[in-house]
Formats: structure tokens, C-alpha cells, sequence
């Protein structure tokens, strides 16, 4: 029988247990890392598992029935995501954005959004708490999450075409209900809605302009990300990649747009609205245009680990302190200790990286620490 061979699971293992400074280092809101970035953006994923294959996350020939998903008793409680969360935003986090695999698959996830919404920034304002879905349940949860205290959604959707939706999703799924999730979203109040839409050249780019046309004027906001080099199961490879630039200069020959100024520091996405003042899009180009020098996000797995990066290779683990009776001011000096020495700035390094030094095959999955 020939062996097969899953690289992340290495990484997965490979994370370095969190320790508690010597010297404790109080939370003030003002936390910098070793580039001078705070901390504002923390990105949780809830769970690792997805009812989607999208080849460019999670290909079928890896992720099947045989894969060794985390053990339920691997996983984070609520009570300990919110209770980490807590000292991120004892640090200056403002924003939480849920992910996964599929958010919307952790079972009674409006609970953990409950607590979540309950936490206070440093000011003393609610936490701009947004999810990350490939919307197949939104249609059936999109009030309940916003009931719990959800404030926007992000939708993926990577065409209209359904033939080409199905490919994608590799799991055979309809274009339609998607945006029957989006518009109940829109309904429940969890708008403006954001639509990630992942361009691979080769495979959707003829789905840009359908769907720059069924979304303007919608209100939503369809943002289109450069195919991306995450992981190493996803058979990455630059011809694939189209560039921002190019998707831009393509829109704006049939809906003529103008530059926006971006809407807040470290803001992903670059925005572009529609001359006739119809709405707006964004263009996130991880790969030809590098954002690190503002990156204030951090990422937690969902077994507890802490990622610098969504290139990173190694995790900082918090579950053994979160575990093994450490006080919420230990637990905070152990995050703060793990900020202030964060130089990650891979996006910046890939372009002048030789092949050879490059991460390669040895990074963790977007499934796995969420996008
Ligand atoms: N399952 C949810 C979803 O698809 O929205 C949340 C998790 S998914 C990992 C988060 C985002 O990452 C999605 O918008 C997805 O399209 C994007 N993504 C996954 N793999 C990617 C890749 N190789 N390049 C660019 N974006 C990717
Ligand atoms: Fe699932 Fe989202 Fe990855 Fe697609 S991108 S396989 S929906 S986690
Ligand atoms: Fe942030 Fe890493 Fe992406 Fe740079 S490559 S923007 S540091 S997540």
C-alpha cells in the first residue's frame, strides 16, 4: 500500500508552549510588537472541519474520510475561547472575527458570540465581532447570530455560474442558496455584507464581472483575493495567481471606478467604488501588493494556539497555560510576551525569497488557523 502523506499534521504538532514571563507584563491597550504593530485583530477559528472541499483550501484528495480532524476534547470550550479573547482585548484587540473550517458547523456557536459581545474594549466600547462563511447555513442562522450579538458577516462565493460555484466547492453545492444566505443575512441585519470572492486564473476568472454586476448596487461589498501560497496541500502556483490590478483594470473597462481611501489602519482589503456612486468593491492582493507593514491581526486555533502570521510555521500554545490553572494576569504576560517579539512579515519577504528558503511545504492550513 503506498503511504500518504499529509505535511500539516507535523505542523500542527509543531507549536511552542506559551510560558509566562518572569517579569509580568501589564495589559495597557497599548501592546507593540517587535515592528511597532499593535494588536487589534484577533481571528479565532471555532473549528477545523468544513462541508465544503474548495480545492484551494481543503482538496478532496487530502481531506477525506480518513483525515485526522482534531478530537473534540482538542478543542477550545466558549469559556475558554472568551476567556482568552478577554486578554487579547485587555491589549488593545477591537475586532474578532470568527472562522474555521466553517464557523457555522460548531455546534451552538450563538453562544460563544453571546459571550464574545459581552467583553468591552479598552475604551470601553463592544467588540466589532464579525464571521467568515461559505454561507450554506447562513439562510438558517443569520437571525439567531444576530440575535446573539454577530455584527456583519463575510460570505465566500466565488461565482455565479452554478457549474462553475459546484466545481469549486467540489462538493456539489448550488449557487442559489448561498445567496439566499446573503440575502438573509442582509434581512437579519448583519449587513453590509462583505463577498470574499477567491480568484484563481484559469478556473473563475470569467466569474469577475458577473458578479461585480450582481452586486452593485446592492449594498454589499465584494471583495476579490489573490489566490493565496497558504498550507501545502493546495498545489499553489503563481500562473494561477491574477493580480489585483489586473481584476481592477478589468471591472473598470465596463463600471468605471475611483480609488478609496482606506477605512481603517492595517485595513486589508484596497477599495475601489463605482464612479456613478453605486457602491464599492476591494482588492485584497496578499501576493503581489504586501500589507504586513499594518498587520495587527492575531490568530488563534482551534485547539488554543496562537499564529503571528497566516504564513507562519510554528504556533505559540496557550492551552496548557489555559489548562493548567495559570491567572488570567499569567495568561495575559504570556500573550504579551508572544506580541512584543513578532517580526512576521512574510508577504513582504515572499517576493524577494529565493525558492529554496521559502517556507515551501512546511506551513499550516488555512482550515486550520482560518483566513
Ligand atoms: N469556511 C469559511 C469560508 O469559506 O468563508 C471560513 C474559512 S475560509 C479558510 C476563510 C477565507 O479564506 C475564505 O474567504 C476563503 O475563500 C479564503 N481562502 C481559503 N484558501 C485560500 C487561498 N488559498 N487563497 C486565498 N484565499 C483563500
Ligand atoms: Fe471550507 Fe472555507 Fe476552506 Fe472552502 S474556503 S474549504 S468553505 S474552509
Ligand atoms: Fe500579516 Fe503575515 Fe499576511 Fe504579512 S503575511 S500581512 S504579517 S498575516
Amino acid at each position: 500500500m503506498s503511504e500518504r502523506v499529509i505535511p500539516l499534521i507535523d505542523q500542527r504538532l509543531k507549536a511552542r508552549a506559551a510560558v509566562v514571563p518572569t517579569t509580568p507584563i501589564a495589559a495597557t491597550g497599548l501592546l507593540g510588537d517587535a515592528l511597532g504593530r499593535p494588536l487589534r485583530d484577533l481571528r479565532i477559528s471555532v473549528t477545523d472541519r468544513c462541508n465544503f472541499r474548495c480545492s484551494y483550501c481543503m482538496p478532496k484528495s487530502i481531506f477525506d474520510k480518513d483525515y485526522p480532524y482534531l478530537p473534540h476534547s482538542a478543542l477550545l470550550s466558549f469559556e475558554e475561547i472568551t476567556r482568552i479573547a478577554r486578554q487579547f482585548v485587555a491589549h488593545g484587540v477591537q475586532k474578532i472575527r470568527l472562522t474555521g473550517g466553517e464557523p457555522l458547523l460548531r455546534k451552538n456557536i450563538e453562544i460563544l458570540i453571546e459571550q464574545l459581545a459581552a467583553l468591552r474594549t479598552t475604551e470601553g466600547r463592544p467588540l466589532d465581532i464579525t464571521l467568515t462563511t461559505n454561507g450554506s447555513l447562513l439562510e438558517r442562522k443569520a437571525r439567531d447570530l444576530k440575535a446573539a450579538g454577530l455584527r456583519r458577516v463575510t460570505v465566500s462565493l466565488d461565482g455565479l455560474d452554478d457549474a462553475v460555484f459546484r466545481a469549486m466547492n467540489d462538493v456539489d453545492f448550488p449557487v442559489a442558496d448561498v445567496l439566499r444566505g446573503i440575502e438573509a443575512a442582509r434581512e437579519a441585519g448583519l449587513g453590509p455584507v462583505k463577498i470574499n470572492m477567491v480568484v484563481k486564473r484559469g478556473t473563475n476568472e470569467h466569474e469577475i464581472l458577473p458578479m461585480a454586476r450582481h452586486f452593485k448596487g446592492t449594498g454589499a461589498v465584494l471583495r476579490f483575493i489573490e489566490y493565496m501560497d497558504v498550507g501545502a496541500t493546495n498545489g499553489w502556483r503563481m500562473d494561477e495567481v491574477m493580480p489585483s490590478a489586473e481584476v481592477v483594470r478589468h471591472i473598470h473597462q465596463e463600471l468605471p471606478l475611483v480609488q478609496l481611501e482606506p477605512s481603517a489602519p492595517g485595513e486589508t482589503a484596497e477599495r475601489w467604488g463605482y464612479a456613478d456612486g453605486s457602491g464599492e468593491i476591494g482588492v485584497i492582493s496578499s501576493v503581489t501588493q504586501a500589507f504586513c507593514r499594518d498587520c495587527n491581526r492575531a490568530r488563534l486555533s482551534t485547539e488554543g494556539k496562537l499564529y503571528l502570521c497566516l504564513f507562519a510555521t510554528q504556533g505559540h500554545d496557550l492551552k496548557p497555560l489555559v489548562r493548567g490553572g495559570a491567572s488570567d494576569a499569567e495568561l495575559a504576560s504570556a500573550i504579551a510576551a508572544i506580541w512584543q517579539g513578532r517580526d512576521d512579515r512574510y508577504s513582504e519577504l515572499r517576493a524577494s525569497m529565493p525558492p529554496d528558503q521559502s517556507t515551501g511545504g512546511r506551513r499550516i492550513e488555512m482550515s486550520y488557523i482560518g483566513g
